[in-house]
């Protein structure tokens, strides 16, 4: 990414998440979307399993994933996703009811950016009738944009209390 004060390219300070223009000495923090991960764009060498993108290295707290820039989704090391989850938790701010679980989302086929073998597609044990897809061989998971937040903005608990309380 660009400096907005000089226009060079900034350096990203990988131990602490943002970037800092060498030139200016601006800073550049990312902010959070909407699924909690700090884009640092800087390239991998692994590519979409959905668009067949550059998949970029994002931020979760500590934790590092590899998101899409184009379809926006993330892929995650699995023993990273349940630090994810919970982290991604502890800091919800708001519920919210997800849409209704689609079936046709565990049709679509999609391949392991990394081993190129089919990856399982199946819906998420916990809250917000997310469809995952998981590569058991590279223990590597696929979230599309917005299944994050999803999972972690709604209740794990069910049926829902409806009552307010
Ligand atoms: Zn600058
Ligand atoms: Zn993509
Ligand atoms: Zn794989």
């Amino acid at each position: 990414m660009n400096c907005e004060n000089c226009g060079a390219p900034m350096r990203l300070v990988r131990e602490r998440d943002y970037f800092v223009c060498d030139y200016c000495g601006s800073y550049h923090f990312p902010d959070a979307n909407r699924d909690g991960i700090r884009v640092l764009n800087e390239p991998s060498n692994t590519l979409c399993p959905v668009c067949h993108t550059t998949l970029v290295v994002g931020a979760l707290d500590s934790i590092r994933v590899l998101h899409c820039p184009q379809c926006l989704g993330n892929l995650i090391e699995q023993p990273a996703f349940a630090l994810a989850v919970e982290y991604l938790r502890r800091h919800a701010d708001a519920q919210s009811f997800p849409p209704p679980f689609n079936r046709a989302e565990l049709k679509r086929p999609i391949q392991c950016p990394r081993c190129g073998r089919k990856m399982h597609t199946y819906q998420y044990g916990g809250a917000g009738n997310v469809v995952i897809d998981n590569c058991l061989d590279c223990s590597i998971i696929w979230l599309d944009w917005g299944e994050f937040n999803r999972i972690i903005t709604v209740p794990e608990e069910e049926p829902f209390e409806l009552d307010g309380g």
